[in-house]
């Protein structure tokens, strides 16, 4: 058995420029050799429980560019985090990010019912509750029950991508899952749905920092 102390004192430094890059070895019950960099920037070469030392440095010492990629990626992608807080921190007060997030919550809870109502009506179909929150990593669920939940912060989107959660949401009361059919029904109630799914993935994180 390899512990879990053994395990963390696997590691190794590849040559890069302009510093060499350490890799931490984790010992799974994979079989194959694989490579993963952490969104903080760590990287682990996850080998078999028996796996050699010699076999990680070969696998990650083919894979630098790739790695050198992905480390490149994460931290841009964290410079980019911190400079969205750091301009969301001097925008608002929190006094009065207090107040904007309760009017928000307020229009939230009058308007989102509306268009989902609207939405499930030309499908034919019902939700048991709807609920306004705020969820850290999605914009909007449907419950096994039908409950339908949504992210206030949606509120400080374009009205068509609001509208594409709601429709994306809704036609989960027709199909569970994101099947092909599910799609057909987005598609049929919002034709230009890719757009406003774009959009959401290349802004979401600065509707997050607000
Ligand atoms: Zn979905």
């Amino acid at each position: 058995m390899i512990t879990k102390r053994q395990a963390e004192k696997d590691s190794f430094y590849l040559d890069a420029f302009p510093e060499p890059v350490l890799v931490h070895v984790v010992r799974t019950r994979r079989k194959t050799y694989g490579l993963l960099v952490r969104p903080t920037g760590e990287v682990e070469a996850r080998i078999p429980l028996r796996g050699s030392l010699k076999k990680a440095k070969e696998v990650a010492g083919e894979n630098l560019e790739w790695i050198l990629e992905k480390c490149a990626k994460q931290k841009e992608r964290s410079t980019r985090r911190q400079r969205l807080e750091e301009e969301s921190r001097s925008r608002f007060t929190p006094k009065q990010r207090e107040r904007l997030e309760k009017e928000y919550r307020r229009v939230a809870r009058e308007y989102i019912p509306k268009r989902a109502r609207y939405y499930a009506d030309i499908l034919g179909v019902d939700f048991s509750g709807l609920r306004i929150a705020e969820q850290k990593t999605r914009w909007g669920s449907c419950s096994q029950r039908g409950t339908l939940s949504f992210n206030w912060k949606l509120m400080l989107a374009p009205a068509r991508v609001l509208d594409y959660v709601i429709v994306h949401e809704v036609c989960h009361l027709k199909e569970m899952n994101h099947s092909e059919t599910f799609w057909a029904w987005v598609e049929f109630l919002m034709p230009d749905y890719k757009e406003h799914r774009k959009w959401l993935k290349e802004h979401g994180e600065e509707l997050q920092y607000y």
